[in-house]
C-alpha cells in the first residue's frame, strides 16, 4: 500500500505542484503507507530536456524536506508494460483529428475534455485501410459506454460515463490515462493525491484499473493554487518556483511554512518542518483552493 506523487517533467514545479506533493506525502504518512515518486515523462520527445527538469523537480522536493521510498520510476523506461496492457484491451483505430472531435456533437466537460463520440468505432477494414493512407491512427479503448462511480476522499462520489479514450496516440506515445493506471497498479498504489483538475479523469482511470484486473486507488483531489484573478497558477504568474522564490528572498523553509499555512496547519510566517505539518495534518480536512497573490 502506498501513496505517490507523479509529476510530468514539462517545467519546474510551481507552488501548486509543490503543495500537492506535500499533501500527498502527509496523507501517505497519516495512513501509515509508503510514498513513491514517479516521473511521468512519456512526452519527453516533444518536451526535450525533460531529464534536467525531472532532476530539478526531485531536487526541489528534497529541498522542502520530502523523502520517498525506493528508486524513482520513469515512465519512459516502462513502454513494454504499456504495450502489454494495450494488447489486453479491446481497442480500435481512430483517425479523427482534434478538429473533427471538437466539431462533433459531444459537449466538452468543465475541464475542456471532450468525450469521444465513437466516430471510428464502426469503420470497416476497408475504410480503415483507406484512412491509414491519410494519417496514422490513434488507438482508443472500446469502453462500451460504461458508467462508473468512484470515491474521492474529499469530493465524495464522482460519477462518470467512460468514453472511448485514447490509449496510444497517433505518434505512437502511450497516453497519460493508460500509463498512470498501469503504473499505479504495478506499483501497488492505493492512494492517489493530485490536483482537482484531474478529478473528472478518475472514473475513466478507475474503469481501466478494473478492466485490467485491478482495483482503483482511493482518490484525493486537492484544491488548486490559483492566481489573484482566480485562474490556475501558471509559469507566467511571476515567482512560483522554488528557484524564482529564492531569488526574491523566500527560502524553501519559508515555502514549507506558506504551504502549511495554506493547509491551515500553522500561523503565517511560523517556522515549521514537514514533520511538524505531519503531526498537525488532519486527513479528514480537504485542502481547499489557495490564492497565491504573486
Ligand atoms: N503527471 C500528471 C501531472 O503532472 C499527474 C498524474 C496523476 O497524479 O495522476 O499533471
Amino acid at each position: 500500500m502506498t501513496g505517490r506523487f507523479a509529476p510530468s517533467p514539462t517545467s519546474d514545479l510551481h507552488l501548486g505542484n509543490l503543495r500537492t506533493a506535500v499533501v500527498a506525502a502527509l496523507l501517505a504518512r497519516a495512513a501509515g503507507v509508503g510514498f513513491l515518486v514517479r516521473i511521468e515523462d512519456l512526452d519527453v520527445g516533444r518536451v526535450g530536456a525533460a531529464g534536467d527538469v525531472a532532476t530539478r523537480q526531485l531536487h526541489d522536493l528534497a529541498l522542502l524536506g520530502l523523502s520517498w521510498d525506493g528508486p524513482v520510476v520513469h515512465q519512459s523506461a516502462r513502454l513494454d508494460r504499456y504495450r502489454a496492457a494495450v494488447d489486453h484491451l479491446p481497442t480500435y483505430e481512430c483517425f479523427c483529428t482534434r478538429r473533427e472531435i471538437a466539431e462533433s456533437a459531444s459537449a466538452p466537460h468543465a475541464d475542456g475534455y471532450r468525450p469521444y463520440p465513437g466516430t471510428c468505432r464502426g469503420l470497416t477494414a476497408v475504410q480503415r485501410a483507406d484512412r491509414r493512407r491519410e494519417r496514422p491512427p490513434a488507438l482508443r479503448v472500446d469502453a462500451g459506454a460504461a458508467s462508473i462511480t468512484v470515491h474521492d476522499r474529499w469530493a465524495g462520489a464522482v460519477a462518470g460515463v467512460v468514453d472511448d479514450f485514447v490509449v496510444r496516440r497517433n505518434d505512437g506515445a502511450y497516453s497519460y490515462n493508460l500509463a498512470v493506471v498501469v503504473d499505479d497498479l504495478a506499483q501497488g498504489v492505493t492512494q492517489v493525491v493530485r490536483g482537482d483538475d484531474l478529478l473528472s479523469s478518475s472514473p475513466r482511470q478507475a474503469w481501466l484499473a478494473r478492466r485490467l484486473g485491478g482495483v482503483e486507488p482511493e482518490y484525493a483531489h486537492v484544491g488548486l493554487v490559483v492566481n489573484a484573478a482566480g485562474r490556475r497558477l501558471a509559469k507566467r504568474d511571476g515567482a512560483v518556483t522554488l528557484a524564482q522564490l529564492a531569488r526574491r528572498g523566500t527560502s524553501a523553509a519559508d515555502v514549507v511554512s506558506l504551504i502549511g499555512h495554506s493547509l491551515g496547519l500553522n500561523e503565517p510566517g511560523e517556522p515549521v518542518t514537514l514533520a511538524d505539518l505531519s503531526r498537525r495534518f488532519d486527513p479528514a480536512r480537504r485542502p481547499a483552493a489557495w490564492v497565491w497573490p504573486g
